[in-house]
């Protein structure tokens, strides 16, 4: 029997092996053909996409709520929206991204041209994370697709309904040569990587993350790791804290704690902690009300083992706040700890549920040393009232990216690069970004074959005749 079930398994590893060969090989037939080069058929595929996105808005926002509890105007906000925005943005200014760049010319080159072609790279493999399904995938493909490349795109298994979504959808208004979709989980994702891509963009964790990166380096395949970490937040006693614990509140406990750049604990001063706590509460009723659990806006936690990994990290914590659970729909309850010890096990792992451990510093060089000696974060937040301070904390620390006196928002803003920093990860996209991250910026230089006569300087053979002249 033992015997069987491994000879079924090395089957359908055969099978799944020929299959992602040939999805990929036909992407490349596809991106061979040039097809996907011209600027007139990235903006027809854009707007193929956007047209996408407006029909089918009802069957993702289901999909959405059937994998997080995403309710429709929260789910439409976080990833109906941005992908809107971003393609807006993109079929607007692509024109201009994807012209050649000329750049400055000195005495020798004045008479020639100089500019950098941007190319697209050729197949590029995006690879998405559960906790965003739709905007996570649609972004890094956005941009693909106008940087001029043939894309395989591989959702999240762990939120199927919209991996399964998007695989039906995008065949159905893109060139399916160009832009296939392959699903699955582990097995899949392991086969696919074996495959030869020009570019890979992956979001999710950091271990998995060395995966892909090993992966690619058999290829020299170039990577963007879209990474996490435990982002923090330091709130300085001078700060009026009612606008920073709504902010707070806002970031830490939308999609139920699951996002990448949310605040993941909080530093400030032990006078402090009490109103941090009192200030967090009041806004918790304020957004969701007495029944948090009945609260449209409160979204789950994405399953089981997410649910008792979680749950496990208050053990042994004081809960000031929060704290029930319901195991069979996966739900927690904003949770907030106090007087957290930095070596406890909430402050190891990135928590990526709705906790917020609060430890106390006593100053604003505390919180910067307690930073530094941790891995670099994805984002980081300070709340002040004096712009010194956060003007301190940015030149002192280092982080993916950063927002002073609020959360998130930096993540918003299209013209600002969004990616980690070490552990938190390598590359940047959104906006013009993406397009950057899948293009190839080519060098270019074309002369004309007159004036000799000044080329001859460096010609052999070399005398101090010819430097004197
Ligand atoms: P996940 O479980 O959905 O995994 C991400 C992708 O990796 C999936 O498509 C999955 O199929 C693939 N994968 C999983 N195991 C694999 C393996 N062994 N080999 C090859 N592929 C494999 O998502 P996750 O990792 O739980 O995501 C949460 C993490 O992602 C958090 O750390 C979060 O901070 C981070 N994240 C980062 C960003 C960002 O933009 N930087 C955004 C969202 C999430």
């Amino acid at each position: 029997r033992g015997r069987i079930g491994l000879a079924i398994l090395a089957l359908l590893g055969v099978v799944a092996a020929v299959m992602m060969k040939q999805i990929v090989g036909r992407a490349r037939a596809a991106f061979n053909s040039g097809r996907s080069r011209s600027l007139e058929f990235r903006i027809q595929q854009l707007k193929a996409l956007e047209r996408m996105v407006q029909e089918k808005e009802k069957e993702i926002l289901a999909a959405l709520y059937a994998d997080l509890h995403k309710d429709g105007p929260n789910a439409y906000s976080q990833e109906i929206l941005g992908v809107l925005t971003e393609l807006a943005l993109v079929i607007g200014e692509l024109p201009s991204w994807a012209a050649p760049q000329h750049v400055k010319k000195d005495l020798l080159t004045m008479r020639d041209e100089i500019f950098i072609n941007p190319e697209p790279l050729g197949v590029v493999l995006v690879i998405g994370a559960w906790n965003y399904p739709f905007i996570l995938v649609m972004q890094p493909l956005i941009g693909a697709i106008a940087a001029g490349n043939a894309v395989v795109v591989k959702p999240s298994e762990v939120s199927e309904n919209t991996a399964q979504l998007v695989a039906e959808l995008l065949p159905q208004y893109l060139d399916q040569e160009l832009y296939p979709v392959v699903t699955g989980g582990v097995p899949e994702t392991t086969e696919l990587l074996t495959q030869r891509f020009d570019h890979i963009l992956y979001t999710g964790n950091s271990a998995v993350g060395k995966i892909v990166m090993a992966a690619a380096a058999k290829h020299l395949t170039p990577v963007t790791l879209e990474l996490g970490g435990k982002s923090p937040c330091y709130i300085d006693k001078d700060c009026d804290l009612a606008v920073a614990c709504r902010r707070i509140t806002w970031g830490k406990y939308m999609n139920c704690g699951q996002t990448c750049i949310a605040p993941d604990y909080i530093l400030c001063d032990p006078s402090i902690q009490g109103k941090v706590v009192e200030n967090i509460k009041a806004t918790l009723q304020e957004f969701y009300g007495e029944d948090i659990k009945s609260s449209p806006d409160y979204e789950r936690i994405i399953n089981k083992r997410h649910f008792k990994r979680v749950l496990g990290l208050l053990e042994g914590q004081k809960i000031a706040h929060g704290g029930e659970a319901d195991e069979a729909s996966c739900f927690i309850a904003p949770t907030i700890l106090t007087d957290v010890s930095p070596e406890s096990k909430v402050m190891e792992e990135e928590i990526f549920g709705p906790v917020l451990p609060i430890v106390t510093v006593k100053s604003v060089e505390e919180a910067i040393e307690f930073i530094n000696r941790r891995e670099k974060p994805l984002a980081l937040y300070v709340f002040s009232n004096n712009k010194q301070v956060i003007r301190r904390v940015i030149a002192e620390t280092s982080s993916g990216g950063m927002t002073g006196n609020d959360v998130i928002m930096h993540s918003v803003v299209p013209t600002l690069p969004f990616g980690g920093v070490g552990h938190s990860g390598m590359g940047a996209y959104h906006g013009k970004y993406t397009f950057k991250t899948f293009s190839h910026h080519r060098a270019c230089l074309i002369k004309d074959l007159k004036m000799e006569a000044v080329n001859k300087l460096r010609y052999p053979p070399v005398s101090q005749k010819k430097v004197d002249l």
